[in-house]
C-alpha cells in the first residue's frame, strides 16, 4: 500500500486536477449508503473512493469493497507516512481516505465521491476548498434512532455511541454547502442528483 501511494502523493503537487470532489456526510443510519449507491448508478463519471478503516467488517462486508479493513498498526503507519487526505477517529475506530485514490481519479477527470464523517469533511475543505460538502440529515433524532435499531447491525454499546455522535454531527451541518433531509428516499435521491448535476464540471 505505502510505496504505491507515496509516488501518487508526489504527483499531487504537480498535476492539474480536473474532476470535482463531492463529500457526503451525515449520522450513522441516515441512509447515506443507499443515496450513494443511487448516485453512483446514475452518474457514470462519478467514482467512489473506498476508505480505510480499523473497524471489524460487518457480516456480508468484503475487504476492498465497502472498506479496506486494515490493522491499527497499518493505519498509524499511513498517518506517519502522510498518506491520508483526511482521517478521523469515529465511533472508537480510525477511518481515512487515501490521498492517492482521490488525486488519481480527479486528475483523470472523474468526479469523486467520499462518504466520510464531519471531522474528515472539514479537513478536506481546508485542503481543497472547491470540494462540495453535502450533509444528509434525518427528519429527527427519534426517527434516526428507530432506523438504527431496525438496521440491527450494532451492539447496544455501539448504538449509543452512534446516537451520541449524531447529535454532535447535526450541530456542524451548517458548515456544509447543502443539507438534504432524508425523510423520503426517492425525493432525497432526486435532490442529491440535482446537486451533482448543478455542481459537476
Ligand atoms: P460505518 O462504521 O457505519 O461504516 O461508518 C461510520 C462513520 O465513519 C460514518 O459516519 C462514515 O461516514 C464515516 N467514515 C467512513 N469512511 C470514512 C473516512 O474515510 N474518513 C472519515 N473521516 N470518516 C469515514
Amino acid at each position: 500500500m505505502c510505496r504505491e501511494n507515496q509516488r501518487a502523493v508526489t504527483e499531487y503537487r504537480v498535476n492539474k486536477m480536473t474532476g470535482k470532489l463531492f463529500i457526503l456526510s451525515g449520522p450513522s443510519g441516515v441512509g447515506k449508503g443507499t443515496l450513494r449507491e443511487n448516485a453512483l448508478k446514475n452518474f457514470s463519471n462519478l467514482v467512489y473512493s473506498i476508505s480505510c478503516t480499523t473497524r471489524e467488517p460487518r457480516e456480508g462486508e468484503t475487504n476492498g469493497v465497502e472498506y479496506r479493513f486494515i490493522s491499527r498498526d497499518e493505519f498509524e503507519q499511513g498517518i506517519n507516512n502522510n498518506l491520508f487526505l483526511e482521517y478521523a477517529r469515529v465511533h472508537e475506530n480510525y477511518y481515512g481516505t487515501l490521498k492517492s485514490d482521490v488525486i488519481q481519479e480527479l486528475e483523470s477527470g472523474k468526479n469523486v465521491l467520499l462518504e466520510i464523517d464531519v471531522q474528515g469533511a472539514l479537513q478536506v475543505r481546508e485542503k481543497m476548498n472547491d470540494s462540495i460538502l453535502i450533509f444528509i440529515a434525518p427528519p429527527s433524532i427519534e426517527e434516526l434512532s428507530r432506523r438504527l435499531i431496525n438496521r440491527n447491525t450494532e451492539t447496544q454499546h455501539d448504538l449509543n455511541i452512534r446516537l451520541a455522535n449524531a447529535a454532535k454531527e447535526l450541530e456542524l451541518a451548517n458548515k456544509y454547502d447543502y443539507i438534504v433531509v432524508n425523510d423520503d428516499l426517492d425525493s432525497a435521491s432526486r435532490k442529491l442528483q440535482e446537486i451533482f448535476i448543478n455542481e459537476s464540471r
